[in-house]
């Protein structure tokens, strides 16, 4: 009878705006909401997180205007169960070495599971 789900999951400034709640880019329009938490500046992630490798954190697909895939623009992703180490592939940049795309081997967060 027991839940054994304990996915915490945290508020915290949505990377994409900075917790202003606006489109940084003004894609849409100058007063455009930010599409990654809806204008609130916070968004949820469930717990333990890290910071994104992909984007360094910053929720921005390389210099793009669009939100990071793998983050999708949060900034940080939720981290592998377990004890990690860097990903060998990508050598924790989260990035494949042969395209823009994120490293296929980590999903882009930079650490895998021992
Ligand atoms: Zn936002
Ligand atoms: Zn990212
Ligand atoms: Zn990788």
């Amino acid at each position: 009878m027991s839940q054994t789900t304990t996915s915490a999951t945290a508020q915290i400034t949505c990377a994409f705006c900075k917790g202003a709640g606006k489109d940084p880019f003004d894609l849409l329009s100058e007063r455009a909401t930010c599409q990654v938490c809806g204008g609130t500046g916070k968004v949820e992630v469930v717990e333990p997180v890290i910071r994104c490798a992909f984007c360094k954190g910053s929720g921005v697909y390389h210099s793009t205007r669009i939100t990071c895939t793998v983050c999708n623009g949060k900034g940080v992703v939720t981290a592998p169960k377990g004890p990690t180490e860097w990903c060998p592939k990508c050598e924790g940049t989260g990035a494949a070495i042969d395209s823009a795309m994120p490293c296929l081997k980590c999903k882009g967060k930079g650490v895998v599971s021992k």
